[in-house]
């Protein structure tokens, strides 16, 4: 059995509280907020570790790296160019479409990849 480290444990609770997806560095900024000392390899890890169990799911923005949240349900992402926020977007034509798929090419989906790129309501203006 492996020991649950308080990294580990502060990790989860961060995921936990967050709405869109985190990278490593504000992992690291969290664990220090917890006054946890930690670096980038523990850090890495403990997400990797998480990632192999399908607890985290990550996804790359075309950022250079990987962000991280928890593997709760489905959805997509929308990303501002502008302020960089992320949100969540949950749609269920998605689903629709991989049974079109299905029906019309016989081809099994077995997951996808998507992000939306925009500018959110906020940076509209
Ligand atoms: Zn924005
Ligand atoms: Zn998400």
């Amino acid at each position: 059995m492996e020991r649950k480290t308080p990294a580990k444990k502060t990790i989860s609770e961060f995921l936990n509280s967050t709405v869109s997806p985190v990278d490593i560095e504000q992992i690291i900024e969290y664990l220090r907020s917890k006054n946890l000392k930690t670096n980038k390899v523990t850090v890495y890890r403990i997400i990797e570790h998480f990632y192999k169990e399908g607890i985290v799911t990550r996804l790359e923005l075309g950022e250079g790296k990987f962000r991280y949240e928890l593997n709760r349900n489905h959805h997509h992402h929308l990303i501002c160019q502008k302020c960089g926020k992320i949100e969540d977007f949950k749609d269920v034509t998605i689903q629709e479409l991989e049974k079109k798929i299905f029906k019309q090419r016989g081809f099994l989906v077995k997951y996808h990849s998507l992000e939306f790129f925009g500018i959110c309501k906020n940076c509209q203006g």
